[in-house]
């Protein structure tokens, strides 16, 4: 089951990717505040250098998006940087916001603190796909909160959560209903929103070992019954692609039991949430987790799944390969780069077997390493 990342998966994926050679990749970066432009820093190194292996060109356009923008312009993003990531063919991004109990950035209406500028830009680029992998790296298994025997050979997920729809979207409000204080919110979901999502699921799966488990409650709702019926629909069109339906109570359960069984998780909005933190939890390593969030097309902005560190911040010492790994994601989704992204997550396996680790993944015996040179190993361990 590991195999599937790495150099295992090259020969196959060769294949695929001999059409694509030259491109020219125009990528919006977006630093950040915090340890974030320290690490879109190493990720720009490591892409650099696929572009020299592979012969690709990356532009880079940086825009200024949270605390720094505030800082230039009065408010967490732009029109114009809106505009210019809208024109990209994706966005890097590091991280946003700042010490929030003693930051002069929150002493503002919430619509203009940093974290607005990322609300702002998801709804923008109309992403509404968020995926997150939780990988665990054999060699950094001992941070992983399960029992061995759990964990056997490792895990290998990604969960697709719809992030547009649903509870956190529907009409809510609060009224007296009878001398009594009630709270609405609505869940709701129409077919297209999701379809859209089970197609990027499927095709996601497409590219790894084509499994989908969908996620639902559909023994209660009557969205989730929708649900199923849409995502079964959507399946025919992937008939190499198995699908399952799984209960979200049962999926809470079975992510802590037996882990190593699911390959793509499809879930709606607020389970994926829920989930999604508990797959991550079990990697065991915030520093290490990517995430990308897509639109209908291409597109994608791609970041790591932490936030910007302030405690951390220009000590060269945060763990670049969240930043890294999502730059990978961003060549396989957005660029179709499946050979180049498995290079990237070679060499970030590479560095992890010599025994290099920044500090949040550091255990005796280990080298410890900076962030520059954390992204300097992995960029040279890129190989054709
Ligand atoms: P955080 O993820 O920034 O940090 C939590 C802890 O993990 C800290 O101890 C930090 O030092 C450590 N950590 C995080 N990333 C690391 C890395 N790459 N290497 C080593 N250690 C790392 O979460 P927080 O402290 O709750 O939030 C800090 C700021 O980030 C807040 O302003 C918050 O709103 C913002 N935030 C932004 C995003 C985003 O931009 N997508 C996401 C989450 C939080």
């Amino acid at each position: 089951m590991m195999s599937v990342r790495g150099r295992s998966r090259r020969p196959t994926l060769c294949v695929q990717n001999r059409e694509v050679n030259d491109m020219n990749l125009n990528i919006v970066t977006i630093p950040g505040d915090g340890i974030g432009p320290e690490i879109v820093r190493e990720a720009c190194k490591v892409l650099d250098r696929v572009g020299q292996v592979y012969g690709h060109t990356m532009n880079y356009t940086e825009i200024l998006m949270g605390g720094c923008s505030i800082d230039k312009y009065g408010v967490p993003l732009t029109d114009e940087a809106l505009a210019t990531a809208k024109a990209a063919d994706a966005v890097l991004l590091g991280a946003v916001g700042g010490n929030v109990g003693n930051s002069r950035w929150y002493d503002v209406a919430p619509n203009l603190r940093p974290e607005a500028g990322l609300l702002a830009i998801r709804k923008g680029l109309n992403l509404f796909a968020n995926i997150r992998p939780a990988y665990l790296y054999k060699e950094l298994s001992d941070a992983c909160p399960l029992k061995k025997k759990i964990i056997g050979d490792g895990f290998d997920m990604v969960i697709m959560r719809e992030l547009t729809g649903g509870l956190y979207f529907g009409d809510r409000y609060t009224k007296e209903v009878g001398g009594v204080t009630t709270a609405v919110d609505t869940l709701i979901y129409n077919e297209d929103e999701i379809r859209r999502i089970a197609v990027k699921a499927f095709d996601i799966a497409m590219k790894r070992r084509k499994s989908v488990i969908s996620v639902d409650k559909a023994n209660v709702l009557d969205s989730s019954r929708l649900w199923r019926k849409v995502v079964e629909d959507v399946a025919k069109d992937y008939p190499e692609v198995k699908l399952t339906h799984m209960l979200v109570d049962n999926c809470a359960m079975q992510l802590v039991m037996n882990p190593g069984q699911f390959d793509v998780i499809l879930t709606e909005n607020m389970f994926g949430d829920i989930l999604s933190d508990e797959a991550s939890m079990i990697t065991g390593s915030i520093g290490m987790l990517s995430s990308a969030s897509l639109n209908e097309t291409k597109f994608g902005m791609y970041e790591p799944s932490h936030g910007s560190a302030p405690d951390i911040a220009g000590q060269d010492i945060a763990n670049p390969i969240a930043t890294i790994l999502s730059a990978a994601m961003m060549l396989r989704y957005s660029f179709d780069l499946d050979m180049e992204a498995a290079a990237i997550e070679a060499a970030v396996q590479q560095v992890l077997t010599e025994g290099y680790r920044t500090g949040d993944i550091y255990s005796d015996g280990c080298m410890k390493v900076g962030t520059t040179q954390m992204g300097d190993l992995i960029a040279e361990r890129i190989i054709a």
